[in-house]
C-alpha cells in the first residue's frame, strides 16, 4: 500500500506511524472534514497546474486554519514534478509506459508542525487546530516506536527543529498520524576496506560481502516477483468472477473488498521479506564495519521484458527495498553509498572481464565479444563497487563454475530446555529448527583488489539463502551464520 507522500526521502528523516483515536464525534467530524476539504483542493490543484494556469493558495484557505491549503499546495507541486519527471523518461523511452496523471485518492492531510500540539495526561493527547479556534483531540497509541521520542514531542516549541510535517491519513477505518523525526547518525564505525555491494534483483537481494580476509557473495532469496504473481493470479481470477458487475450492486462491492483484501496481504508480506533481507543486510554491516553501495532508480532501466505488467510487477518492492534500505541504514548508523544516475547504467551488462558492454541473454546469463559468459545479478556486484572506485577487478574467470554442497543448521528452540538428550536426538524436529544454506564453491576464483589498502583479495565462496524460510530466525543471527559460513 502506498503511503501518502513524506519526506521520507530526505535521509536525516525516520517516520514514526502512530494509530491516533478522536476523544469525541465532533473531532472525528472535524478531521473527516478536513481530510475530504484536502483531497478536493489538492485534486483541484493538480487539475490546475497541469493545465499551466496560475493561482494562489489562498483562494483555497476556505474556513481552515491557513496553512491548510498552502500544504495542499506543495502537495500538489511536488506530485506534477514528479510526473513530469516521470514523463521526460517516457519520452527518452527509459520506462515502458505513459505514467497516468497524478491525482490523489487516499484520504490524508499534510500538516504544519504548528498545527499539531501533545500532552500528556496519563495517557499520550494530541490536538490538532483545524479551524481558527477549533481543534480535534485524539488519544495516541503509544508504541514502542514512539516512545523514545514522547519528551521530544511534548515539548515541541523546542525541538521544533527536530520534526518533519505530520500526515494525517487513514488505513482502512482506523487514523494513523505520521511524524518524520530526525535521527542524529550515530557514531559510524566503519571499517576502512569492508563493503557491502547491493543488487536487487525480483527474485533476490544479492550481496558482495567484503571484509578484512572474509569474501563471498550472498544471494538473499525473496521469490518477490512469484509472490507477485501469484497474487496477480488472484486478483484475475476474482476479475473473471466478479469483474461483469456493476461496481453498486452487492457483487461489485464484494470485488472491491476482496481485492482490498489481497491487496493488503500482498503489500504486507513484501514489506516482511524485505524488511528482514534488510535486517540481515544491516546486521552483516554492524558485524563487520562495512559501509553499503546500492544502485539509484534500478527498475527504470533494468526492467527484463517489456509492457505494463512487468513494470507494475517490479516497481512497487523495488521502491519500497530502497526507502527502506535508506531509513533503516541512518537508524542503525550504516554509512550508505549511492551510485548516481549515470553511474548506474548498465551496471548488469558490463562484462566483468573485458569491461565491454554484453548481450543479456536473460536475467541470469550474459555472454560477451570477448567468450565471457556471466550472471548479470552476480557480477552486477562487482561493477557496483567498481564504479565508486571501491575495487579492481584482477581476474574473471571466463565462466563461473561450482561444487555445491548444502549446509543445514540447526538451531535449539526453547523447548530443547526441558528435554532429555535422548528424547531431543529422537525427535529433532520437535526441538529444533532447520535453516538449508547452499554453499557453492568457485572453481576458479575471482581476484578483486581493493582501492584503499591494495591488498588482493580472492573470493572463492557463494552462499545462498531463501529468506522466506529463516524469517522465524532473528536476522542478526542470520547474518552471523552467513559471516562464519563466509570465512
Ligand atoms: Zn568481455
Amino acid at each position: 500500500m502506498p503511503e501518502p507522500p513524506h519526506p521520507q526521502n530526505d535521509r536525516q528523516y525516520t517516520a514514526v506511524v502512530v494509530p491516533i483515536e478522536p476523544l469525541d464525534d465532533e473531532s472525528l467530524e472535524l478531521i473527516d472534514e478536513l481530510l475530504v476539504y484536502f483531497n478536493t483542493i489538492t485534486n483541484e490543484m493538480i487539475r490546475r497546474l497541469l493545465k499551466g494556469e496560475k493561482f494562489n493558495y489562498k483562494e483555497y484557505k476556505g474556513d481552515f486554519h491557513t496553512k491548510v491549503s498552502q500544504r495542499a499546495e506543495k502537495i500538489a507541486i511536488e506530485l506534477v514534478t514528479a510526473y513530469k519527471k516521470l514523463c521526460g523518461l517516457f519520452r527518452k523511452r527509459l520506462i515502458p509506459c505513459k505514467p497516468s496523471e497524478p491525482t490523489v485518492n487516499k484520504l490524508f492531510a499534510r500538516l504544519a508542525k504548528e498545527q499539531i500540539k501533545f500532552r500528556l495526561n496519563n495517557e499520550l493527547l494530541l490536538r490538532i487546530s483545524v479551524k481558527p479556534r477549533k481543534f480535534a483531540y485524539f488519544k495516541v497509541h503509544v508504541t514502542k516506536q514512539l516512545k523514545p521520542f514522547i519528551p521530544l514531542l511534548l515539548d515541541l516549541e523546542k525541538n521544533r527543529s527536530m520534526i518533519g510535517e505530520p500526515t494525517i491519513f487513514y488505513r482502512g477505518k482506523r487514523l494513523f498520524l505520521s511524524i518524520p523525526i530526525r535521527v542524529l547518525k550515530g557514531p559510524v564505525v566503519e571499517a576502512p576496506d569492508a563493503l557491502i555491494s547491493i543488487d536487487y534483483n525480483e527474485n533476490s537481494i544479492d550481496l558482495l560481502l567484503i571484509a578484512g580476509n572474509t569474501a563471498a557473495i550472498i544471494r538473499l532469496f525473496t521469490y518477490l516477483k512469484v509472490l507477485r504473481e501469484k497474487y496477480a493470479e488472484i486478483r484475475r481470477g476474482l476479475q473473471k468472477k466478479y469483474g461483469k458487475s456493476n461496481p453498486n450492486t452487492k457483487h461489485g462491492r464484494k470485488l472491491r473488498r476482496l481485492l482490498s483484501k489481497y491487496g493488503s496481504r500482498e503489500a504486507m508480506r513484501i514489506k516482511e521479506i524485505t524488511r528482514y533481507a534488510i535486517h540481515t543486510i544491516i546486521g552483516l554491516a554492524w558485524l563487520t564495519g562495512a559501509k553499503l553501495v546500492r544502485e539509484s532508480l534500478k527498475h527504470l532501466k533494468d526492467i527484463p521484458g517489456k509492457g505494463l505488467l512487468s513494470y507494475r510487477l517490479s516497481s512497487l518492492p523495488y521502491t519500497t527495498f530502497r526507502n527502506m534500505l535508506d531509513t533503516k541504514s541512518t537508524q542503525h548508523g550504516v554509512r550508505l553509498i549511492v551510485l548516481s544516475e549515470d553511474e548506474t547504467m548498465n551496471t548488469s551488462r558490463e562484462c566483468p572481464k573485458c569491461g565491454r558492454i554484453a548481450t543479456r541473454i536473460n536475467s541470469e546469463y550474459a555472454k560477451c565479444k570477448c567468450g565471457c559468459e556471466f550472471n548479470p545479478q552476480i557480477s552486477a556486484l562487482f561493477i557496483i563497487a567498481k564504479r565508486k572506485s571501491l575495487l579492481r577487478i584482477i581476474k574473471w574467470p571466463k565462466k563461473l563454475e561450482y561444487n555445491e554442497k548444502q549446509v543445514i543448521i540447526r538451531i535449539p528452540m526453547k523447548r530443547l530446555a526441558n528435554a532429555s538428550i535422548e528424547e531431543a536426538t529422537k525427535n529433532p524436529i520437535k526441538y529444533y529448527r532447520f535453516i538449508r544454506i547452499t554453499i557453492k564453491e568457485l572453481k576458479n576464483p575471482i581476484t578483486i583488489q581493493l582501492a584503499q589498502s591494495g591488498t588482493q583479495v580472492r573470493i572463492k565462496k557463494m552462499l545462498e539463502v531463501d529468506v522466506r524460510k529463516t524469517l522465524w530466525l532473528a536476522p542478526l543471527r542470520l547474518a552471523t551464520i552467513l559471516l562464519e559460513l563466509a570465512k
